[in-house]
């Protein structure tokens, strides 16, 4: 609480009592801390990236350079790294429009079954290469959903990405889309190494990662699934997550009115 005081005066200025004010700004304190840690968070991701560009660049000034096999693989680290700053700048972009809802979405009719199919057909050689069974179940008779094309694409990108990225070789991933007279669920389920009960509710939060070093060794930003649930609201409708020992389930609806 913030607590004002000021003397209380009538007539010739004479003193009459005090009044207090008492401003409960617990909800500006909260404010003012999360903006606080954002921009530590932000400085600290931009940081690590940038730091080990400068010092692979140094050691080759240093005379690694002269190694040619050495300085192609200092290049590579150094070219992932600047990949990986040129993401995470594009993904901040992205959720800072979302959050001042400075995002216009071109709602059209979409056909989530072509946003399925262009992102099976995306992500069939990593599959592969892990050797994930990655599938789809799609009724038929399935009504286009009003939404901006791009964005659900992103959202359904983002969550096979991740079902694919936290699940061992041999594993399983499915999306399956049911519906109903009021909304659309689009589900994404993988047999997965799963999300602890703690960890669950805060995977949405921009920056939180159950596993820093998985993350970042699988080029995650630790922003997408902020940036879903964002675009999913944006929409009218609401993400949501489970998890067991089996893997996770990750499942969003949209409203078709
Ligand atoms: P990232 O870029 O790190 O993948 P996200 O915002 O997409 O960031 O996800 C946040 C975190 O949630 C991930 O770092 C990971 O720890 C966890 N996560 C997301 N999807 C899954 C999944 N399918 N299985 C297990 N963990 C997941």
């Amino acid at each position: 609480f913030r607590v004002q005081i000021s003397p209380l005066k009538g007539a010739q200025h004479k003193k009459m009592g005090v009044v207090g004010l008492l401003t409960d700004v617990t909800e500006r304190r909260k404010l003012e801390q999360m903006r606080t840690e954002f921009a530590a968070n932000v400085s600290h991701e931009l940081r690590t990236p940038l730091t080990s560009i400068n010092g692979f660049v140094e050691t080759l000034l240093d005379g690694a350079m002269e190694q040619p096999h050495v300085a192609k693989n200092f290049l590579e680290i150094i070219h992932t790294e600047g990949k990986r700053l040129a993401n995470l700048i594009d993904d901040l972009l992205k959720l800072s429009r979302l959050e001042d809802r400075r995002t216009i979405l071109h709602k059209q009719p979409v056909d989530l079954a072509d946003i399925i199919h262009n992102t099976i057909k995306m992500f069939e050689g990593l599959a592969q290469d892990k050797n994930i069974e990655l599938t789809e179940v799609i009724p038929s008779d399935l009504p286009p959903v009003p939404g901006d094309f791009g964005f659900l694409s992103q959202v359904i990108v983002n969550l096979v990405d991740n079902a694919i990225k936290y699940t061992l070789t041999g594993g399983k991933v499915n999306v399956e889309v049911t519906f109903n007279q009021q909304s659309i669920t689009v589900t994404v389920s993988d047999t997965g190494i799963g999300i602890s009960e703690e960890s669950l509710p805060r995977v949405f939060e921009r920056f939180y990662r159950v596993d820093k070093a998985r993350s970042r060794e699988m080029g995650g930003t630790g922003l997408g699934l902020s940036i879903s649930k964002h675009i999913v609201e944006a929409h009218g409708g609401k993400i949501k997550a489970t998890s067991s020992q089996e893997g996770s389930t990750f499942y969003f609806t949209l409203p078709l009115d």
